[in-house]
C-alpha cells in the first residue's frame, strides 16, 4: 500500500466552470486540493477549510452538507476529479506506467507491471507492430512481465531477437495478426512494441464459445498461445496444434469490424 504522503493529490487549483451554474460551478471554480486518504475516502482543502469526502456514502463533513444535506461543492469536485482522471477513485491506488513511467490509476489489488491510460490496450484495439508495420487487434493486455511469459517454445517474450529494444519489464499484450486466416492464433508482444492508431479504430470480440471474462489469468496461463515474432509465426506450421479437443482457446479468437 502506498504511503498516503506519496499519492498524487490533485494542484491547488480551479478548473474550467463550463456552464455550471450554483453548487456545481463553486465546485469547479474554488481552488481545491484533493488528497486520497488510505480509506477510500478524501481530504478536501479549500481556502475556507479541510473536509472529508467519502464519495461511495455520499458524504463530506463541511457544514454545508452535514446541515443541509446537500451534494456540497466538495463531494461534487471529488466526483470530478476522478471523472478526469486527475485523481484515483476509491477501488484504485496510483502505480507507475512501466512504459513512459507516468502516474496510472490501477484496481487495489493490481499486481505486476502496470500501464497508464495512454499506454493500456482495450480488448480489440486494432495496432500495428513497430517492428514489422503489420496490423493486429490486441486480445487483451496482462500484468506478466515480458521477461516472465514463456512461449510454447519455451523461450521468454523478451528473450527474442525483436524484442530487444522493449522493456524486459513491461506487461505482455497478447494480440492476433488481422491478415491471418481465422482462427487466429494469439502472438505475445510487449507492450510498448505495439503503437496504437489514430482514432483508435477498435474490432468486436467474437465467436468465442466457452470462454468468459471472467475467466482467470491461471485458466489462460494453461492455453498453449503462440509466441511474438513474426519470424517464429512464419515458421510455425499453422495447423500443427488446431487438433480437436486441443488448444481450443486458440482457435476461440476472433474479431468482427463494427465500422
Ligand atoms: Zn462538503
Ligand atoms: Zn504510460
Amino acid at each position: 500500500m502506498t504511503h498516503p504522503a506519496h499519492t498524487p493529490a490533485s494542484q491547488h487549483t480551479r478548473l474550467p466552470a463550463a456552464d455550471a451554474t450554483g453548487r456545481a460551478r463553486r465546485a469547479r471554480t474554488e481552488p481545491m486540493t484533493v488528497r486520497p486518504l488510505r480509506d477510500r475516502r478524501y481530504v478536501v482543502e479549500t481556502d475556507g477549510g479541510t473536509y472529508v469526502v467519502d464519495v461511495e456514502r455520499r458524504t463530506c463533513t463541511c457544514p454545508d452538507h452535514a446541515i443541509r444535506g446537500a451534494r456540497c461543492k466538495h463531494l461534487r469536485r471529488v466526483a470530478i476529479e476522478i471523472t478526469e482522471r486527475r485523481i484515483p477513485a476509491p477501488h484504485e491506488r496510483p502505480a507507475v506506467c512501466a512504459v513512459c513511467g507516468d502516474d496510472a490509476f490501477v484496481p487495489l489489488d493490481a499486481t505486476g507491471p502496470q500501464l497508464c491510460a495512454r499506454h493500456t490496450f482495450e480488448s480489440g484495439a486494432v495496432v500495428t507492430d513497430r517492428e514489422t508495420g503489420s496490423a493486429l487487434a490486441v486480445v487483451r493486455s496482462t500484468t506478466r512481465r515480458a521477461d516472465a511469459v514463456e512461449t510454447r517454445e519455451g523461450r521468454v517474450v523478451a528473450d527474442y531477437e525483436t524484442n530487444r529494444h522493449y522493456g524486459r519489464h513491461e506487461p505482455v499484450v497478447e494480440a492476433v495478426y488481422l491478415d491471418d486466416r481465422p482462427p487466429r492464433r494469439r502472438y505475445y508482444f510487449p507492450a510498448s512494441r505495439l503503437r496504437r492508431l489514430p482514432g483508435e479504430p477498435r474490432l468486436t470480440l467474437s465467436d468465442r464459445p466457452g470462454r468468459t471474462d471472467a475467466e482467470s489469468d491461471d485458466s489462460d496461463e494453461t492455453i498453449a498461445d503462440e509466441n511474438d515474432t513474426t519470424t517464429d509465426r512464419v515458421g510455425v506450421d499453422d495447423t500443427s496444434d488446431r487438433t480437436p479437443g486441443g488448444t481450443n482457446d486458440c482457435e476461440a479468437v476472433g474479431f468482427e469490424s463494427t465500422a
